[in-house]
């Protein structure tokens, strides 16, 4: 059975000599894996027509049986060409990619994760890579899967947290724990931490914001990326059990030659 739909190139294996088998997320059939038989051959139909980070139009021949499907045909939507001159913004790409290739799964309706897939490398693609676009990225990540960071009332008891309050995260309830609760027995004092109050305004403010986009002009000091990338980092470990390389490697290219 012949399958049409849009999909983004999450990771593209060597296969053969001459065959790629790539991974694509898309967003009525979740993430799917094909093989491109004969992509490297010269004049092959598929040479220029899919690359890493980019959304393509996609038709494959459906198999039940082994989860990997044979495609048939595929033609670019976007190319996003900044990936391949700005390595700041494909190493932001990668380390999206690899989240979606973890958290995404065969079969079923995934449009919201595609959405977010497609959006966040756009703003990729179209900016210089910025720090604040990666952590807008993780929190609408965890939002989409359910286990967003709770800012506003207390992750334990519920209750709001009273204004001027010292704002602490704990890592195992999920979000900020008030006084109150701090003080009981119940929490694991060693998987909690105390948030500066701008740390704690910015994420707030970034859960809301309907795209990185709207970070553009977000200015964030060291200590500030240190702090989001620590606490958002340690979050994500506790909540998804995902501890990612690529995550490294993208701060780290972030940061060279600033
Ligand atoms: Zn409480």
């Amino acid at each position: 059975m012949i399958d049409k739909t849009e999909a983004i190139v999450l990771r593209i294996i060597p296969y053969s000599k001459s065959s790629h088998i790539v991974v694509w997320l898309t967003p009525e059939a979740g993430k799917i894996t094909t093989i491109i038989k004969g992509a490297l051959r010269p004049k092959s139909l598929f040479s220029g027509q899919y690359d890493l980070f980019y959304t393509c139009e996609l038709l494959y021949y459906r198999k039940e049986r082994n989860g990997l499907h044979i495609a048939k045909e595929c033609a670019p939507i976007k190319i996003r060409r900044n990936f391949r001159t700005d390595w700041r913004a494909s190493a932001c790409a990668s380390y999206v990619c690899d989240m979606f290739q973890r958290v995404s799964f065969p079969g079923g309706h995934q449009t919201e994760l595609y959405e977010l897939a497609d959006l966040t490398l756009d703003a990729l693609a179209e900016q210089s890579a910025r720090t604040q676009y990666i952590f807008w990225f993780e929190l609408h990540l965890a939002q989409l899967l359910g286990v967003s960071p709770h800012f506003n009332n207390c992750s334990s008891c519920k209750k709001k947290i009273p204004d001027g309050s010292i704002p602490v995260i704990s890592f195992d309830n999920g979000g900020l724990i008030c006084g109150e609760c701090m003080r009981s027995e119940s929490i694991n004092t060693s998987k909690t931490k105390r948030l500066g109050p701008d740390i704690v305004s910015m994420i707030k403010a970034w859960q809301s914001a309907p795209s990185p986009r709207s970070l553009q002009n977000v200015r964030c000091s060291k200590n500030q990326v240190l702090a989001l990338k620590d606490i958002l980092g340690t979050f994500m470990d506790f909540h998804l059990d995902i501890s990612s390389q690529s995550r490294e490697k993208a701060f780290e290219i972030m940061e060279l030659n600033k």
